[in-house]
């Protein structure tokens, strides 16, 4: 007989950081969180001695763990779900490090490192491209490039927040009462990084993020959607290496580059004494994120709701209002006493909206928990 698996930890493993949470699955209950840093730079020196401190800081809650889910960055082709991170698959996954050099030999270090620690524990990945790479059809994932591109190095739509957009795809589904596969969505994650996803019949058909993070809507630093010429002409103006292209459209562009701050309380504050810079990022967001709302809404063929997460979407009153003004050609308006409040499932359009507006708060950490279980089961 099987072992039941209640006990998880997700752990998150950074480049210099490593946050876990620990769930009793039977009741979906978290049991405890936390965050080791300084990982290689004064603090712990590698992944292993920084799961000793987490082993250290649960104390005895670290006994008796059944299972441990990971968070990692890309599963390129190759992962369409997530897995139990044994051997072949880790040898899989290495394969896959080019598309993710800053993240992804750290997302697997803390694999090896879990392999050591939790001896006899199975280990699961959960990737962030995984809900889209899936189902994602060809005339949306691919590049109207050469094909031999694809064919030689994987340049394709990948898409990323897969988690989060797969648990808010989840929660939708049971607040509409609506079986899983029967269920339309625009999905929208708005958070320093932000990506919105086309949901039909609950699996996605398209996505705003690319081959990596950077495409699609005005992110805290990165510019999202521009003219690849226009990074070419700078790069050859500026005399710009690809590594210096890829830290100015990644690290300072986006809200940063308009008005001086990544973080949306800051420029809405500055848009409320009128300052303009401030005023025109938040126009671009919310215009952006409404262009591609207006499109996913077709290709889907109309969404049964929209839904709004991450740091923006559960919390920024502001920027919701923003992007429903922009949507009255869906028949949508915004209901100013429900958008004022935060932090829990709440409809923000009015009653008589053609499609409902709901904000979910993600929980990424969950959805890798819930996955281990099910991988395993
Ligand atoms: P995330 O990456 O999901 O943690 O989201 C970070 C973004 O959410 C930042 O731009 C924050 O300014 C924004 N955010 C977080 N809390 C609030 C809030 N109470 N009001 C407005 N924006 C918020």
């Amino acid at each position: 007989m099987k072992k039941e698996i209640r006990k998880v930890l997700v752990v998150n493993s950074g480049s210099s950081s490593l946050k876990y949470q620990l769930f009793d699955m039977k009741s979906e209950t978290r049991l405890a969180k936390g965050l080791v840093e300084r990982i290689g730079c004064g603090g712990p020196k590698d992944h292993a001695e920084a799961l000793k401190n987490v082993v250290a800081q649960l104390g005895d809650a670290a006994k008796g763990i059944d299972a441990i889910g990971h968070r990692v960055l890309h599963g390129g082709e190759v992962f369409t779900d997530s897995a139990l991170m044994n051997k072949a698959n880790m040898a899989k996954a290495k394969k896959l490090v080019k598309f993710g050099p800053l993240h992804m030999p750290a997302n697997l270090g803390g694999i090896e490192a879990c392999e050591k620690i939790f001896k006899g524990v199975p280990n699961v990945g959960v990737f962030d491209t995984a809900f889209h790479i899936a189902t994602m059809p060809d005339c949306a994932g691919m590049y109207a490039i050469d094909p031999k591109f694809y064919k030689k190095y994987g340049i394709r739509k990948y898409g990323f927040h897969g988690t989060s957009h797969k648990f808010i795809t989840q929660a939708a589904a049971k607040f509409l009462k609506k079986p899983l596969s029967k269920v339309n969505l625009v999905t929208c994650h708005l958070g320093n990084g932000s990506s919105l996803a086309a949901i039909k019949g609950g699996k996605v058909i398209d996505t705003t993020m690319g081959l990596t993070p950077l495409a699609g809507l005005v992110m805290g630093t990165r510019c999202g959607n521009i003219d690849p010429a226009a990074v070419l002409s700078i790069m050859e103006a500026e005399h710009l290496t690809p590594h210096e292209a890829d830290t100015l459209l990644n690290k300072k562009s986006g809200l940063l580059a308009l008005t001086g701050s990544s973080d949306c309380r800051d420029i809405c504050a500055k848009a409320a004494k009128g300052d303009r810079h401030a005023e025109l990022a938040l126009e671009m967001l919310a215009y952006r994120v409404a262009l591609y709302l207006g499109g996913y809404n077709t290709v889907i063929g109309g969404a049964d709701a929209i839904v709004l997460t991450g740091g923006i979407g559960e919390n920024s009153t502001e920027v919701r209002e923003r992007i429903l003004k922009r949507l009255g050609a869906l028949g949508i308006k915004v209901d100013k006493k429900a958008n004022a409040k935060r932090g829990e499932t709440i409809v923000i359009s009015t009653k008589d909206s053609k499609i409902p507006v709901v904000v979910i708060p993600t929980n990424e950490e969950l959805m890798i928990a819930r996955d281990t279980v099910r991988v395993l089961g």
